[in-house]
């Protein structure tokens, strides 16, 4: 039992190093800009996925309409954190001055020592009001690996870089290693009787997340603020939105657990 909103909760308590094991993990950042995009990963705007080969990146000033951004040299390298200590300076809210115009990536190696501990209600309690995102988790795909809150896009692009996404919809920050922020597919899954779509992990309320897309290719009806929604079958859930909306749930309607991180 542990002690959630002043109410005595029986909880899952998950201790992960939140790796993926089932796919590849990256690769985030092209080297030069005339890698191709198998080279490198994903990254998004306005709802939309884009892949960030060598061609996007040089690119970026006509994609933001800004002449500021530049992240290669005139031989046609990308500036790319090469090391942790390049990671620490650039994956943070405020960039270092001396990474200004980086692609930032972090390697699942730097901080595979750290382990989140997931407390997540064993039986959800449905709440009338709706709670928003802190800086924590906000749950947990089957493989381990923490589903983050949004990507700070603001503090990101502000510092002219950019931090991608792997075709998988993960990267690695200093705060748990490798998370997610977009759900596309290539995860554990565990697929319904029906042609409702397969459920992916769970949110810290301990409410399902499954896929976006039910098994006839249909998008959910009725989503509510959150994202979820009320079935016969399952109750209350929630539904992973689009990988280019950089929110996997857009807020919390259950008794929410927490995560912990031990470094
Ligand atoms: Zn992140
Ligand atoms: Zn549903």
């Amino acid at each position: 039992m542990i002690e959630l909103n002043g109410v005595q909760t029986l909880c899952y308590v998950i201790k992960t190093h939140s790796q993926a094991t089932e796919h590849q993990m990256g690769p985030w950042c092209p080297a030069h800009i005339e890698d191709g995009m198998e080279k490198a990963g994903i990254w998004f705007k306005d709802d939309k996925v884009y892949d960030v080969s060598g061609h996007f990146i040089a690119h970026l000033d006509e994609f933001y309409s800004d002449n500021k951004w530049k992240l290669y040299r005139e031989d046609g390298t990308i500036r790319v954190t090469e090391t942790k200590e390049g990671c620490l300076a650039a994956a943070k809210p405020n960039v270092d001055k001396e990474y200004n115009n980086y692609c930032v990536q972090c390697l699942p190696d730097y901080f595979k020592n750290q382990v989140t501990t997931f407390v997540i209600p064993a039986t959800p309690t449905y709440l009338n009001t709706t709670q928003s995102l802190g800086r924590g988790g906000i749950g947990v795909a089957f493989n381990g690996v923490k589903y983050d809150p949004p990507a700070p896009t603001d503090a990101i692009l502000a510092a002219h870089t950019i931090a991608p996404l792997d075709d998988h919809g993960g990267h690695v920050n200093p705060h748990g290693g490798y998370h997610y922020h977009a759900v596309t597919s290539g995860t554990k899954e565990i697929t319904q009787t029906d042609a409702h779509s397969a459920i992916i992990g769970y949110a810290i309320d301990g409410f399902g997340i499954y896929a976006f897309l039910d098994k006839n290719n249909h998008k959910p009806v009725d989503l509510d603020e959150c994202g979820g929604h009320f079935d016969d079958e399952r109750g209350y859930h929630y539904h992973a939105g689009e990988p280019g909306g950089n929110k996997i749930i857009k807020c919390l309607h259950g008794l929410p657990g927490y995560t912990e991180l031990k470094e």
